[in-house]
């Protein structure tokens, strides 16, 4: 052998080495984060329900951001890649169509993809996917999700239950707040841009008139009854979301001398949230 091909063995011989380490290193980083159950849900509330449940053994990945319209928006390949990898997908189930598109793809990108539909057992009303908007709604998803967490990660049933129960608690305290909040209004009527508060008026017997219907706006016709209603029930307030224009609700609210206010269907922070939501609903129509 010359001198030449011996160097060229010896540094063969170290770029191996290079990378045996290289791979091993990656493969610790992999041991410890792989600690962590890695969760993709659809929508920002049910990731803080997983939170709530999991904890700190959750990561989780949520596909519509939580400022735009999960209506008519396209989840980039990057985000469409990380959720295809996860461990486990609580979905928000068929009343969303959008995510039955997504579904497809997901299903396409990975066979193995464990899902779990979240709206089992709820009363869901036709076309209406904001079923999370109430408490008691809440309570099913919260149990749909500690169940499929621990049927997946039995070794974490401990956990999963103590939190579980604690959450479940918390949820009947906030139905109970708004309850007391919601009584003794003035007018039981609320006007709100886009109808996601079809499940909280249905729960607290609320009249909920939306602005948009069926993603479409309103007539001239539809404006005008709409305006007579709010001066006829002196309404106070048009209820807009964050993640809608609102030039419509803003024409009807300087029509009738109302404010605009924006309550958010979708933060992860969901008791905060709702009882927020709850005061201004009461505030405006007391
Ligand atoms: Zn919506």
């Amino acid at each position: 052998m010359s001198r030449l091909q011996y160097g060229k063995i010896a540094l063969l011989i170290s770029i191996l080495i290079l990378l045996v380490s290289c791979m091993e290193k990656k493969s610790n980083g992999l041991n410890t984060e792989s600690e962590k159950i890695h969760i993709a849900v659809t929508l920002d509330p049910f990731a803080g329900f997983v939170q709530a449940v999991a904890g700190d053994d959750a990561e989780v990945s949520v596909v519509f951001p939580p400022n735009v319209s999960p209506h008519n928006f396209d989840p980039t390949p990057q985000t469409l890649m990380d959720v295809a990898e996860c461990d486990l997908y609580f979905r928000t189930g068929d009343v969303f169509q959008l995510e039955s598109v997504l579904m497809d793809k997901l299903s396409l990108m990975n066979e193995q993809l464990k899902t779990k539909d979240c709206s089992v057992g709820i009363d869901i009303i036709p076309h209406n996917t904001h079923y999370w908007l109430i408490p008691a709604n809440a309570k099913i998803i919260v149990n749909n999700i500690s169940e499929a967490l621990i049927q997946n990660f039995p070794d974490r049933e401990e956990i999963f239950e103590t939190n579980t129960k604690k959450y479940l608690s918390e949820l009947d305290k906030l139905d109970a707040e708004i309850i007391e909040k919601l009584s003794d209004l003035r007018t039981r009527t609320i006007i709100v841009y886009h109808p996601a508060w079809t499940y909280f008026a249905r729960e607290y017997n609320l009249n909920e008139i939306a602005i948009e219907k069926h993603g479409k706006s309103p007539t001239p016709n539809d404006l005008k009854d709409l305006i007579n209603l709010a001066k006829e029930q002196n309404i106070k307030a048009v209820f807009t979301e964050p993640q809608f224009e609102s030039a419509h609700a803003r024409t009807i609210a300087d029509q009738i001398d109302a404010e605009l206010v924006s309550i958010n269907p979708l933060t992860e922070n969901y008791i905060k949230n709702l009882s927020e939501a709850a005061e201004k609903i009461a505030k405006y129509g007391k």
